[in-house]
Formats: structure tokens, C-alpha cells, sequence
């Protein structure tokens, strides 16, 4: 019996000894995948050019992360790269990341360190922070300043590289641009979070709050707050000729449903656009019909929010600022895109005007009269009199007589192998 006893308290014993040796083990182990985990952080370089053939895969699959040497055929020595990069499914954003790497690789330091920082907000937007030391020595201890980095920022939602046009009105980054006394190609986007942008303006992080500055978001989520009311329309560019004749029809004062699409369908049957001058107050009204011209690929610029007569009599700077950015906010509600061309009411001049504004500023070249004469022949005799390559020519859509002369124009410089182009199209092309 006590033998048995004896045994049983030997057994329990080993029992409670190999219980504890095996959470020594486990402890260990623990303690151990700690210690290497915190070595690749903490020294991820060193420990890399210490090991180039060593191999790291952490714990994102979209990672590559490679260690290897190459030979430089110029100074015939060995040059070291240790590279932590994203992978990305967009073939775009690969580019950008693939060009950055090559101009890095570019340098022949003796060893290079790409790594990256990622942030994600909203499922939707992801930001890389790609960062590039170079060093004077293999070992990688001393690095050579400055470093270089790289942003890319993508929407997966929509699988698209997106810059800070994308999430922020140009009139804020101008803003900004102006605020802090530098070029609006300082003003950088760093960061897409959940509360904000953080922006890099000329150098300083500033948080731009999605709350605060409802009025300036481009962005297309639910999450972020903006005053755009329907979806984005996104217009593609297209190629011109600039050896062949061409000519910027303008319309004034609409939009004028019922006219102005039958211009729209005469420009389409000859692949033209044109430029609509339009009132605030009628883009509130005929908020359809402002949405048919921008997505035809056709430009719409302000005419201010209802032509009134101020515009010829002493109407203040202030005032005139305040009529463009209340028409600039309509339009963009109703297109998510800023207005980038101005014609005033009555052509009329404001000083200073033009050096406030974002907006250009725009007259025409030939002057159709339409409004005066109302006869759709008089349109074509005056248009055909005074139009030449590059001219920009004055309607005005709200006039029925207007549109058959229109739609006959077209035609007939169609046949003389004239291009329609926007103002903005036209500017480009001559450099304005
Ligand atoms: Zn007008």
C-alpha cells in the first residue's frame, strides 16, 4: 500500500515537473519570437546587410520584402539592396512605385533601404509613405542625407491611384497655398485618415478635418461631408491637332433646356465641344441640363449668379468675389468639379478682379450680336464674316433664332475641316 502510495506521489511530481518544464518551453518560445520580431523592427537594416541572403516575409502577404546584391558593371563592385515594398494590383500605382525604386537604383549608393509606411481609412483609401535611405558603406550605419520619400494614395474602392485634386477643390489648396505663403505645388497630401487630411504645406503637417471644411471635399464617401448633391462626372481628355483649323463657340446666359442640347447634339455629330457661360441661378433651376454639358465632355464657365446690372455699376471687389464663389459652389454640387473660366456680365471689367479670382478671365473675339438681331441668318452672315483659326466666338443659347444658325455653323466649319474646342482646350493649345 505505501509503495503504491509512494509511486503515485513519484508520478504525480514528474507530472507537475514536466507541466512546468513544458510552460518554461512555451515562455521561452514566446519570449524568443518576441526578441527576433523586435531585432527585424529595431534593426531591420543591420540586420539585413548583415544576412543578404536571408529572406523576410512578414505577416501582410502584399509585402515583398527582398535582401540582395548586384553588381555594378561601371565601378565593377558590389552594390546592396534591401527592399520593403508593397505590392499593388493597380497597374498604375506599380508604375509610380516601380519608377521611383529605378531612380533610387539610379544613384549607386553602396547600399539602399526602400521601406514604407501604410494607413488606411474607411476600408476605401489607403496611403503609402515610401521612404528611400541610401548609405556610404555597406554596413549601412551611415546613412546619406536627406532621405528620399514617395506618397501614392489609392482608392480601392474604385482601384485608382488618387492625388490631392482627387480629395480636396483646388480654390481650398490655393488657399492653403496662399495661407501659409507658398506655390499650391507645396501644398502635398501626407495622409488619408479617419478624421481628416493631414497635408504637408510648404513642409508643415496642417490637419485638414473633413467636419471643418465640408465645403472643400472632392472626395466620393459617405464618411467624409461635402455640399456635392449627385456623383462626380469625370471628363476625358482628348486629343486635338493643333495644325488644323480650329474655333471656341461660347454660348452666354443659360442653360436653356431645349437649346442647348440641340447644340450638344449638333457638336456630338461632328466630335466637337463647346463652351456654355452660365447663370448660378439657372444652373439651381435646370440642374440637368448643367450635368448633359459637362458629361458631353463641352465646358461650363461662370456668368455670375444672375447678371444683374451691379456688375457695370461700382459693384465691389468683395461683392464680385462673393457672386464667383456662389456660383463655383452651385456648379461643383451639381458636377463635383471647379469652375476655371469667368466671362462677366455686360463684359464688364472689375478692378483687381482678375488677380483675386481663380478663375480666368474670358472675352471673345467675334461678337455674333445674336441678341440684337434675333434672325438666325444675320447669326451665320456675322459669324462667317469675322471668324478666323483660334477665334473665340459670342452666342447666347436662350435665343431660339440662335440654335438653327448654330446647328448650321457647325456643319459648315465642320466641312472646312475647323476642330470645335473649349476656351480651356483652345488656351492649351495656344498657351494661354
Ligand atoms: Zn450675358
Amino acid at each position: 500500500m505505501k509503495m503504491v502510495k509512494r509511486r503515485r506521489r513519484v508520478r504525480v511530481g514528474r507530472l507537475l515537473l514536466l507541466i512546468l518544464g513544458c510552460l518554461l518551453c512555451v515562455l521561452l518560445l514566446i519570449g524568443g519570437a518576441f526578441a527576433i520580431k523586435n531585432l527585424f523592427k529595431k534593426d531591420i537594416i543591420a540586420a539585413e546587410f548583415a544576412n543578404p541572403k536571408m529572406e523576410v516575409k512578414l505577416e501582410d502577404d502584399s509585402i515583398d520584402n527582398q535582401v540582395y546584391e548586384e553588381k555594378d558593371d561601371a565601378s565593377d563592385e558590389m552594390l546592396i539592396y534591401a527592399l520593403h515594398l508593397p505590392v499593388f494590383s493597380n497597374s498604375s500605382a506599380q508604375q509610380e512605385l516601380d519608377a521611383f525604386v529605378e531612380e533610387i537604383k539610379a544613384e549607386k549608393a553602396k547600399a539602399t533601404h526602400i521601406d514604407y509606411e501604410s494607413n488606411s481609412a474607411f476600408s476605401q483609401y489607403k496611403s503609402y509613405v515610401i521612404t528611400a535611405t541610401t548609405y556610404a558603406d555597406m554596413d549601412g550605419l551611415n546613412p546619406i542625407e536627406p532621405q528620399t520619400t514617395k506618397q501614392l494614395y489609392i482608392s480601392f474602392d474604385q482601384d485608382e491611384l488618387i492625388d490631392i485634386e482627387d480629395c480636396i477643390r483646388m480654390k481650398a489648396i490655393r488657399q492653403l497655398a496662399k495661407d501659409h505663403g507658398c506655390e499650391t505645388e507645396n501644398v502635398l497630401l501626407k495622409k488619408i485618415t479617419e478624421n481628416g487630411l493631414v497635408l504637408s504645406v510648404n513642409g508643415e503637417d496642417v490637419n485638414f478635418g473633413y467636419d471643418e471644411n465640408n465645403t472643400s471635399f472632392v472626395m466620393d464617401n459617405k464618411n467624409i461631408p461635402s455640399i456635392l448633391k449627385y456623383d462626380k462626372i469625370e471628363v476625358k481628355d482628348r486629343e486635338i491637332d493643333p495644325n488644323k483649323p480650329m474655333v471656341a463657340f461660347t454660348f452666354d446666359d443659360g442653360p436653356a433646356p431645349g437649346n442647348t442640347e440641340r447644340i450638344l447634339k449638333a457638336l456630338e455629330k461632328v466630335g466637337g465641344r463647346a463652351t456654355f457661360f452660365e447663370l448660378g441661378y439657372l444652373m439651381e433651376t435646370y440642374p440637368d441640363t448643367v450635368r448633359e454639358v459637362v458629361e458631353s465632355g463641352s465646358e461650363v464657365g461662370s456668368h455670375s449668379y444672375d447678371h444683374t446690372y451691379d456688375w457695370m455699376n461700382g459693384m465691389t471687389l468683395e461683392e464680385a468675389v462673393a457672386d464667383l464663389d456662389k456660383v463655383d459652389d452651385i456648379f461643383f454640387s451639381l458636377t463635383g468639379q471647379d469652375i476655371s473660366l469667368f466671362r462677366p456680365p455686360f463684359g464688364a471689367s472689375i478692378k483687381s478682379l482678375s488677380d483675386t479670382i481663380t478663375e480666368k478671365i474670358v472675352y471673345w473675339d467675334v461678337d455674333t450680336r445674336d441678341w440684337e438681331s434675333k434672325n438666325t441668318e444675320k447669326v451665320i452672315e456675322m459669324c462667317k464674316k469675322y471668324t478666323y483659326d483660334g477665334a473665340i466666338v459670342l452666342f447666347h443659347d436662350i435665343h431660339a433664332t440662335t440654335i438653327p444658325a448654330v446647328e448650321q455653323l457647325i456643319e459648315y466649319y465642320d466641312s472646312q475641316g475647323y476642330q470645335f474646342v473649349t476656351v480651356s482646350e483652345l488656351y492649351a493649345i495656344k498657351g494661354k
